[in-house]
């Protein structure tokens, strides 16, 4: 029987399950304390409060507010062992997010384009904007980070792949900054060049930053990622 009050689940209009991460020995170490479990959608109990609009909006899946109000489901809707809901998550979240910053550097891919075609096109004070040097330094950053941020992003993907998920924890916290803190910096600087235009609708460039900036928050938000790979950093020179 689960109670608890969960906001941001994604998705959760329109799918057919919810999988729970509760606690279910509170008494157990950390690690082992929670569990995770199948919930069907429409299972008595599970009440969607609304999707939360997420900067102006509630499109799609929504990300939902959810409310488990004595929500009963058989055991044999448990996944895993009792207590290996950490485990589980542990071993999901590394390739899910790979998964956010590869999106996120085709989405700054994307949006340098629109920007390197904006500059090429549009006059101002006599000459197209890609003549003037600011403008130049925001496609050659822009260039820059992404490139960094994808060679980053296959060194992580190949460390998973070679040596395991466990294993490439490091490179994948790295990235998961990088490549979210990419993604904004490249499209704020295309919304720069475009002036008016580039915060309008017009354009996709505003719906990707409101998309995208979810990236520095979910699955980890950027400072708790620094702090585990600032912690490994100094723990290779404890001694
Ligand atoms: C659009 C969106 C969709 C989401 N979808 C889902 C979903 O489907 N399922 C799900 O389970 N969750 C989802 N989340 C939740 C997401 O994982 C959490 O928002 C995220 O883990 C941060 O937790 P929090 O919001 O409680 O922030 P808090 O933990 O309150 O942190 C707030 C801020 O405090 C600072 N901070 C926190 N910890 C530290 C630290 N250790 N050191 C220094 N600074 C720190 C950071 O700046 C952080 O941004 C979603 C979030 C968003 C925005």
């Amino acid at each position: 029987v689960i109670n608890g009050h969960k906001w941001f689940t994604s998705g959760a209009i329109g799918a057919s399950v919810a999988i729970v991460m509760t606690v279910t020995d509170p008494e157990a170490q950390p690690h082992l304390r929670a569990s995770m479990i199948i919930v069907p959608i429409d299972n008595p109990g599970l009440n969607i409060i609304r999707p939360v609009p997420v900067m102006g909006h509630t499109g799609g899946g929504g990300h939902c507010e959810i409310r488990y109000e004595d929500c009963r489901v058989p055991a044999a809707n448990l996944l895993g062992p009792v207590g290996g809901g950490f485990m589980i998550a542990q071993a999901r979240l590394g390739p899910g997010r790979i998964h956010h910053c590869m999106r996120a550097i085709g989405g700054a891919e994307r949006a340098l384009e629109m920007m390197c075609r904006r500059a090429n096109g549009r006059i101002a004070f006599g000459e197209p904007l890609a003549k003037k040097q600011f403008v130049q330094d925001m496609v050659a950053t822009s260039r820059m980070e992404i490139d960094q941020a994808r060679l980053l992003c296959l060194y992580a993907a190949w460390k998973m792949d070679t040596v395991g998920k466990k294993e490439a924890r490091q490179e994948i916290s790295m990235i998961k900054v990088v490549a979210a803190n990419v993604f904004m910096n490249v499209l704020d600087r295309a919304i720069q060049v475009h002036g008016a235009l580039g915060v309008s609708d017009d354009t996709p460039l505003a719906r990707m930053w409101r998309d995208g900036r979810m990236l520095r928050l979910a699955d980890g938000p950027d400072e708790v990622h620094k702090q585990t790979i600032a912690r490994r950093e100094l723990a290779r020179f404890a001694s």
